[in-house]
């Protein structure tokens, strides 16, 4: 056997970074083993250290819709990198770009451009306590919107209570005012509402949570929460870093819209596909919502590399493919197609097993039904989602490596390479 590349820079890794990676999830940790250190990618296929060969069902968390190294978004950073990486000056593109997001988000007037999810999340929350002059925030179990303090909580014991900070180095005090409730759970959202009655500045939750696997918000749960936002005069973020331009064109949003006459969240945040893979985020309002924002008013905000000019080239061009008709309903075909067959085999083998997707975006559980909330996700089988993860990986498909991660395909995964997938997991389903 030949040296094994991934665990020498592993090992290297270790000793200057800590856990050898720079954001957790890549370590492994939930898997185990050691992670494939990636040299290069092209369409939907990784390439490791060792010159192994993944389909890519993670596409950097998001962002690669369109899969790697498309030629026209190729070409398109190619010459914005010419004309310079960064001014610290606004730049057309940056105009450019808002338009294009706001032409495909009618909830939103104007936008500000940032540099990551996080930044635009604990933005918004900001922009939504400034504009309604209250402190408290009501988030949802399992929801993931970046790593700023005050949303680094876990639920507390009883029902509506405060939750407590879910890292070292968060003070209680910051998460005081940070209220977490179980997701879909329309009871204890129509209790927090009245217990702190005047109180709450937002609601901030993912349309589809992508971050416990993928869980829908049901339609129900969505219009009381519209509802009651509005009777109580606080604002509904919805994060659609991970469902922005990836679950539809119109992004979640447009979905529940079509069940919800009338619907629309209060401010938007985004990321992930709106940077094609390069650092870019952005949250968005009607008008006199985005005018409380600095240098206009007083809610403070800023960024020295925010509408960086190399990641608006990338971001407009990536927009501009996946605004072409049909786009997102191929990719949810496509899609569907990975889930089906993959829920065929798992049937086929006697393995408890049920799927869900929308566009370019999915989740699969080793449960038997659907769960709603972060509860019934945990109670998947570890053990065995970990040998099924590993057994696809060696078989050259990369999934995401934690049973509450959600899954994604680009344009540019083929029928081979799904039925390849297929394959695979038919062999690693009869080992479980
Ligand atoms: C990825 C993600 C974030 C954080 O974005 P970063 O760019 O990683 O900071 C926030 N919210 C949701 C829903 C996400 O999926």
């Amino acid at each position: 056997m030949s040296i094994d590349k991934n665990a020498q820079l592993f090992e290297r890794a270790r000793q200057v970074i800590p856990g050898g990676v720079n954001s957790p999830v890549r370590a492994f940790n939930a898997v185990g083993g050691t992670p494939a250190f990636i040299a290069r990618a092209q369409g939907a296929h990784l390439f490791d250290a060792n010159d192994k060969q993944y389909v890519d069902y993670i596409g950097s968390w998001g962002p690669m819709i369109l899969g790697h190294g498309h030629p026209q978004v190729l070409s398109a950073v190619q010459a914005a990198l010419l004309e310079g990486f960064s001014f610290g000056a606004p730049t057309e593109r940056e105009i450019a770009l808002s338009e294009a997001i706001l032409a495909l988000m009618p909830s939103m007037d104007m936008v500000r451009l940032v540099s990551s999810g996080t930044e635009a999340g604990m933005s918004a929350i900001r922009l939504a306590r400034g504009y309604t002059g209250r402190n408290k925030i009501l988030k949802f179990n399992g929801c993931y919107h970046g790593h700023a303090d005050a949303l680094l909580v876990k639920a507390g014991s009883g029902l509506a209570t405060f939750g407590a900070s879910s890292s070292a180095g968060v003070p209680e005090h910051v998460v005081q005012d940070t209220i977490v409730l179980e997701y879909n759970d329309i009871e204890q959202l129509e209790e927090a509402f009245a217990k702190y009655e005047g109180q709450i500045a937002c609601v901030i939750m993912e349309p589809i949570a992508g971050n416990m696997n993928f869980v829908r918000a049901s339609t129900a749960f969505t219009r009381r929460i519209s509802e009651l936002t509005k009777e109580h005069g606080a604002l509904l973020i919805y994060d659609e870093v991970m469902t922005g331009f990836r679950v539809a064109l119109g992004s979640a949003q447009s979905l529940y819209a079509q069940q919800i006459p009338g619907f629309q969240p209060d401010i938007t945040v985004l990321g992930k596909v709106i940077g094609g893979g390069m650092p870019m985020a952005a949250f968005g309002a009607r008008r006199e919502i985005m005018e409380k924002l600095s240098p206009l008013g007083p809610v403070y905000q800023a960024g020295t590399l925010s509408g960086n000019p190399i990641a608006t080239a990338c971001g407009l061009q990536t927009l501009a493919l996946i605004s072409q008709p049909g786009f997102h309903e191929a990719l949810h075909a496509k899609t569907g197609q990975l889930m089906a067959g993959l829920k065929a085999e798992a049937d086929a083998a006697g393995v408890p097993f049920s799927v869900d997707h929308q566009g370019g975006l999915f989740g699969f559980f080793l449960l038997p039904e659907l769960p709603s909330h972060y509860e019934a996700v945990m109670k998947s089988d570890k053990p065995l989602f970990n040998k099924f993860f590993h057994g696809m990986l060696s078989r050259g498909h990369y999934f995401a490596p934690a049973l509450y991660e959600a899954g994604f395909v680009s344009s540019a995964h083929t029928d081979a390479d799904i039925q390849a997938t297929i394959e695979a997991a038919r062999e690693v389903f009869k080992t479980l």
